[in-house]
């Protein structure tokens, strides 16, 4: 008698274990899909600091809006010697 409930309990653990990794792989697999979402959202944005980039008048370098020196005529300078510079061009 004791034998067979035993098997029947080991039967019954074994079945549970069995499910019980199921749902964790399925709990995995969802945990996964997941984050691979998120990384895919993240890819779509824009990237954080990302602003737009201006061209200096005077050497035509490349720099970010912020950092850049402007005058009324909306145009864009790396430095202020190069916004004297440019001022003072014909
Ligand atoms: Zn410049």
């Amino acid at each position: 008698m004791r034998q067979t409930s035993a098997t029947v309990h080991n039967r019954v653990y074994a079945r549970l274990a069995k499910i019980l990794l199921l749902v964790l792989g399925l709990f995995i697999a969802y945990c996964i899909l997941k984050s691979y979402k998120k990384k895919v959202q993240r890819r779509d944005e824009p990237p954080k600091g990302a602003e737009d980039m201006v061209r200096c008048a005077q050497c035509g370098v490349h720099l970010p809006r912020s950092e850049s020196l402007t005058t009324n005529n909306q145009a864009f300078y790396c430095s202020a010697d190069h916004r004297r510079l440019h001022e003072r061009a014909p």
